[in-house]
């Protein structure tokens, strides 16, 4: 059997958070999430519904990444990392060695464990951006998951943590992130704070954010596409 790959959609864009932001790249939104948090902004690739997505191996997909002529790709969901990305980068870098990858993931997941193909060696290819879902999304943390990304932060220069922190439980939120930070040992310098919200207005005037980044060496992202179009999908 020739195992597919659940896609909803693929398109160019400018990446709109992390540290990576404003760079050209192709977003490939992968289909089926683990989790369901209370402010997700992409539950349609939540379904199994076969309209919402397409289907492809391997090599038809990266014959599609491939085809954009955008050297840069992020992985994103839906949660990627329940699909097998490490095979899917090194076809890619078998067709061009200028490939360069992040991965947005809910850091619930352990690929070389749970993904038959991935090897080890796979988690250098990718940059990692790993957004843990807590309570302010009605979710838990998965601990052994998240220690295993604290520790790989350790070893791997480009493993990035990103917590989304809602400004009207910003106090609440922040003593969390704190909380959740000290537990797993991770370097400020790996956390980027983003403000929750899919409106132009929720990512202006934040400068409550500006001042709790400043004062724990903690990054700040915006996001980028929302600022520019809003809640609109597929930008
Ligand atoms: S992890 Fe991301 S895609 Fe999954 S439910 Fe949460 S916000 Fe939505």
């Amino acid at each position: 059997m020739i195992k597919k790959i659940l896609v909803n959609e693929i398109h160019t864009c400018l990446q709109g958070e992390g540290t990576n932001l404003g760079k050209p790249s192709v977003l490939v939104r992968l289909q089926i999430c683990n989790l369901r948090c209370s402010w997700c902004d992409t539950s349609y690739t939540h379904t199994y519904k076969s309209d919402s997505f397409n289907r492809y191996t391997v090599d038809e997909l990266s014959d599609l990444i491939f085809q954009k002529d955008i050297p840069h790709v992020i992985f994103t969901g839906g949660e990627p990392t329940l699909q097998n990305l490490g095979l899917l980068s090194r076809t890619l870098l078998q067709k061009s060695s200028k490939f360069s990858f992040e991965v947005e993931s809910n850091g619930t997941q352990i690929p070389h464990k749970s993904i038959k193909d991935f090897l080890y060696s796979d988690y250098a290819l990718m940059q990692w951006n790993i957004s843990p879902k807590f309570e302010n999304a009605n979710q838990k943390l998965v601990n052994d998951a998240m220690e295993f990304w604290a520790r790989l932060s350790e070893n791997h220069s480009l493993v990035f943590f990103k917590f989304v922190i809602r400004k009207r439980h910003k106090i609440r939120d922040l003593q969390k992130i704190l909380e959740i930070i000290t537990k797993f040992k991770i370097s400020h310098s790996r956390i980027l704070l983003m403000a929750e919200g899919t409106t132009q207005k929720s990512q202006l005037s934040n400068e409550w954010l500006h001042d709790i980044c400043l004062e724990h060496g903690f990054r700040l992202t915006p996001r980028l596409h929302v600022l520019i179009f809003g809640a609109k999908r597929g930008v």
